[in-house]
C-alpha cells in the first residue's frame, strides 16, 4: 500500500469518526480495508454499511444507500428530515402508556411509584395513533417514551417530550412554537401540563419520530440535541433521562397539534460543522427561499416599515411608536429569533436591508402617541395603540379628554390670562 493511500485512509477515517460522534452514531470499525458501521439510513443491529477508505465511497448492502462521503451529511439530512407524513390518521407511534389509570391532578409521589410499577410490569410496547395518544394524554394518562422506565433495560423510543415549566420563564407556548417554527422543528403536538396557570405557563412539546430509535446512544444524542436547541427558552434541561415519565394533563387544557409529523432534523449549525469537516456546502436556492420567508416573518412580527427618509423603522410595542433603526435593534431581533442559525442570520439581515418588500408608509402628522392612547390632533378622536399607523412622535403624557365637570379654577384663570381674555382663541386651542 502506497504512502499516499494511507494518508487518504486516515483522512476518511477521521472524517467518519467525527461525523459519527456529532450525530451520535456508532463509531465505525476497520475491517477488510473498509470502515464498517450500522447503517445510518436504515435500522439494523449488524453493520452492513461500509466506507471504502481509498475511494471514500459508501455503500449499504442491506438498504442500498450509496454515495460519496463528501455528500454524506446532505444525503443523511434529506433522509432524516421529514417529508410530511400525509396519512397522519394512520401513523402509529410506539410507546408505553399507563392506560389503566388516569389522573385529573398531578400525581403525587406514591401515585408516581404506582405508575412506575404498572409500566414496569407492562410487557409490550404498544402502538398508538397520534389522535389516540393525544386523547389518552388529555385524559390524564402517563407516557413513558422509552418503553421501559428502568434506564438499564432501555429498549427504544419513538417520541420525546420537552418540558417548559420554569417558573421564572416569561415564554408562552406561542413564543416557543414560533421559535420551533423558525428552526423547522414544530412539535407533533404540544399540551399544557397539570401545573399550568395563566400567569406561569407550563407546557410540553411532543416530538414523534418517523421510526423508533433503537440505539440508546443515538436517542440520547437526539434528546441532548433537542434540549440544546431550546435552552434559551427555559426548557427543563435536567430532563434528559431516557426513562423519564411524562404525566398527562387535565381535560380542560388546550392541545396544540400540527398537521404534520416532523422527525428529528439537524440544525444548520450542526450541518455547517459537518460541512466544514467534509468540505462541502449545503447552500441551495431552496435555502435562500427559506431565508426570504424567515426575513418576512421578522418584517411582519416587528412591523418593520420604511418612511419618507427611506430608512428602516421598527414598532416599539411599549411606547406605541415606530423607532428609527439607527441602533441596530433589528439586528438584535434577528438574533433573538434565529439565535442558533448564524448563517441564516446574515442572510435574513441582508434581505431585510435590501428588499423592497417592506411597506413604504407616510408618517401621519395628525397622529400623536400619548402615554395611554393614539390621539388624532385634527379630530381629537382617540384610538388604542396600533402598529399599522406609523407614528414617530410621542408625547410623554396621558391624554384625558376635556370634561366640563372637571373644571379647575387655577387652569381656568391661567388660560384666561394667556389668551388675553379672548374667548375665540381660548376655545380654539383648548
Ligand atoms: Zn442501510
Amino acid at each position: 500500500m502506497s504512502e499516499n493511500s494511507e494518508v487518504i485512509e486516515n483522512k476518511y477515517k477521521d472524517i467518519i469518526e467525527q461525523i459519527a460522534n456529532n450525530l451520535g452514531l456508532d463509531v465505525p470499525r476497520l475491517s477488510n480495508g473498509s470502515l464498517q458501521m450500522c447503517c445510518p439510513f436504515h435500522k439494523e443491529s449488524n453493520p452492513s454499511f461500509g466506507i471504502n477508505m481509498t475511494t471514500g465511497e459508501y455503500h449499504c448492502f442491506t438498504c442500498g444507500a450509496k454515495g460519496h462521503i463528501s455528500k454524506f451529511s446532505n444525503n443523511l439530512m434529506v433522509h432524516i428530515v421529514a417529508e410530511t407524513i400525509e396519512d397522519i390518521d394512520n401513523f402509529k407511534v410506539s410507546t408505553k402508556v399507563d392506560t389503566t389509570k388516569n389522573y385529573t391532578v398531578k400525581p403525587n409521589k406514591s401515585e408516581t411509584a404506582s405508575i412506575q410499577n404498572r409500566l414496569k410490569s407492562m410487557e409490550n410496547i404498544m402502538k398508538f395513533k397520534i389522535c389516540d395518544l393525544i386523547t389518552l394524554i388529555i385524559r390524564g394518562h402517563t407516557v413513558c417514551a422509552s418503553g421501559n422506565n428502568r434506564n438499564d433495560d432501555w429498549e427504544m423510543a419513538q417520541l420525546w417530550m420537552l418540558d417548559f415549566d420554569n417558573k421564572d420563564s416569561n415564554y408562552t407556548m406561542e413564543d416557543v412554537l414560533d421559535y420551533a417554527k423558525s428552526i423547522n422543528l414544530i412539535p407533533t403536538f404540544a399540551y399544557y401540563s397539570f401545573s399550568n396557570t395563566k400567569k406561569v405557563p407550563k407546557f410540553r412539546f411532543v416530538y414523534c419520530f418517523k421510526e423508533p430509535i433503537t440505539s440508546k446512544k443515538r436517542m440520547q444524542a437526539i434528546v441532548d440535541n433537542l434540549l440544546k436547541l431550546f435552552e434559551d427558552y427555559s426548557v427543563d434541561k435536567s430532563r434528559r433521562n431516557l426513562s423519564s415519565l411524562f404525566f398527562g394533563t387535565n381535560f380542560d387544557n388546550d392541545v396544540f397539534t400540527s398537521n404534520y409529523i416532523y422527525s428529528i432534523r439537524f440544525t444548520d449549525e450542526q450541518l455547517d460543522k459537518l460541512d466544514s469537516i467534509i468540505g462541502t456546502t449545503t447552500k441551495t436556492s431552496n435555502a435562500s427561499k427559506k431565508y426570504e420567508e424567515m426575513a418576512q416573518d421578522i418584517i411582519d412580527k416587528y412591523h418593520i416599515k420604511r418612511t419618507h427618509d427611506n430608512l428602516l423603522y421598527y414598532y416599539d410595542k411599549f411606547t406605541g411608536v415606530h423607532i428609527k433603526d439607527d441602533n441596530r435593534q433589528i439586528e438584535r431581533f434577528i438574533k433573538k429569533e434565529y439565535h442558533l442559525l448564524k448563517r441564516a442570520r446574515e442572510e435574513v439581515k441582508e434581505f431585510i436591508e435590501l428588499t423592497d418588500n417592506i411597506d413604504f408608509v407616510e408618517c401621519s402628522p395628525e397622529f400623536v402617541a400619548c402615554k395611554n392612547v393614539i390621539l388624532n390632533m385634527k379630530t381629537l378622536e382617540t384610538q388604542p395603540f396600533n402598529p399599522t399607523i406609523v407614528i414617530t412622535n410621542k408625547v410623554n403624557a396621558e391624554y384625558i379628554p376635556f370634561n366640563p365637570s372637571m373644571k379647575n379654577d387655577f387652569v381656568d384663570n391661567f388660560m384666561t390670562d394667556v389668551t388675553c381674555r379672548k374667548q375665540r382663541i381660548r376655545t380654539t386651542y383648548l
